[in-house]
């Protein structure tokens, strides 16, 4: 149930904030348009349809402007991404301005003709939902947005000596509206983040091997398309390596399937630390790794499966108090203009069985041609 916040874990933080941001800059987009709508209709219900004995009329004009600009700034921004402000600076602006707009209504109409002050609630209400609406990434912007200005209002009521008791009874129904609207978007919210994780918890199911967390074999094809486009545009080679463990069915025959497992998490941690960011690292079968390395032509291919091979052998694993050194081949092969990518995993897959031939333990480089 979204009654509480769902946690986003540190991997999906920088995709969560590129969600919200998207998110943001669809409510500021459609906030934005609400907001000069409705500053609109104001103006024209209230330039012919009520009459005050008092004319604030110009002084309503110079209150309503800074939410006009707020959200015509957030619009322009919309439009030519200029100011380059993150979308809920806009939201925090127009809340703002809008809170702002609502309470100074309030304090005028307290002060100049105190009779009409049940008039505003309306428009109070209205304000507050929309600066509610528009604050609610986290509750210390609805602080910001809501209770400032409110804070504020209360002190310059106290010295301007304004009829408390009046101020209360005009307060109680956008108060309501706030809190309902408070509620409600934090289930909204809790919802959207638990369509989130959902959606990521899927994308990774699909695109990641259980066992070791490396990608998985569908993943990986599609990262060496895009490797090849690109290296194929910039006129750069790109290699791949696949590895194999060596003797590997000792491993599961001596200590069982579950230490089995733990050397194959293990082997992929080091792989992992082995390779550079940019690389890719995938299970590409039982106990078959395959490594894309982008802008890399066969000897520094070979370089990182030397070093590959070394991480492996230089050290034992621990197997719940067993010491196990796991060694595995390697076979390297270059991309060659207009390859398939097949082909060039045969190739890599020929080189390998020739360093198991050659005695294990070992990197073989793939000739371009066969
Ligand atoms: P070689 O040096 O020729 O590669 O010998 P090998 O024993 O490693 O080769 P082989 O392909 O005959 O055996 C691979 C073994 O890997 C067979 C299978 O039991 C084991 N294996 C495959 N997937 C998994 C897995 O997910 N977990 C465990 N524990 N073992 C696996
Ligand atoms: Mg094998
Ligand atoms: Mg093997």
């Amino acid at each position: 149930m979204p009654t509480s916040r769902p946690a986003v874990p540190d991997k999906w933080q920088p995709a969560f904030e590129a969600y919200r941001e998207r998110m943001e800059s669809a409510l500021a987009f459609a906030g934005a348009w609400l907001l000069l709508v409705t500053v609109a209709l104001y103006h024209v219900s209230h330039t012919y349809f009520h009459h005050h004995e008092v004319d604030l009329g110009h002084l309503e004009l110079w209150l309503r402007l800074p939410v006009i600009i707020a959200a015509a700034l957030a619009l322009i921004n919309h439009h030519t991404g200029f100011p380059r402000w993150p979308a809920r600076y806009f939201l925090r602006l127009m809340g703002l301005t809008l809170s702002v707009l609502a309470l100074s209504l309030l304090f005028l109409f307290a002060r100049y003709e105190p009779l009409m002050v049940s008039e505003v609630s309306d428009a109070m209400t209205v304000a507050f939902f929309g600066a509610t609406v528009l604050g609610l990434r986290s509750f210390r912007e609805w602080l910001l947005i809501a209770l400032l200005p409110i804070t504020l209002f209360a002190l310059a009521a106290i010295i301007a000596d304004l009829p408390a008791l009046v101020l209360v009874a005009v307060f109680i129904g956008p108060a309501l509206i706030m809190f309902v609207t408070c509620t409600l978007m934090m289930f909204v919210r809790n919802i959207a983040i638990h369509g989130f994780l959902s959606r990521e918890q899927l994308n990774e199911m699909a695109t990641t091997d259980t066992l070791t967390g490396l990608l998985n074999r569908r993943a990986f094809m599609e990262l060496i398309r895009q490797e090849q486009a690109r290296a194929q545009r910039a006129g750069e080679p790109f290699s791949v390596i696949l590895a194999d463990l060596d003797k590997f069915k000792r491993v599961n025959d001596t200590w069982g399937h579950e230490a089995g497992d733990d050397v194959l998490k293990e082997t992929s941690a080091r792989l992992r630390k082995t390779l550079r960011q940019q690389d890719a690292l995938c299970r590409w079968g039982g106990e078959e790794f395959l490594m894309l390395l982008p802008g890399t032509d066969s000897h520094g291919a070979m370089i990182v499966a030397e070093k590959c091979r070394e991480g492996l052998q230089i050290s034992p694993m621990d197997m719940h108090g067993t010491a196990h050194t796991q060694t595995a081949s390697f076979g390297v092969a270059t991309c060659t203009p207009d390859e398939a990518i097949d082909h060039l995993i045969g190739r890599a897959d020929a080189a390998l069985y020739q360093a198991k031939e050659n005695g294990r333990n070992r990197c073989e480089l793939a000739s371009p041609g066969a």
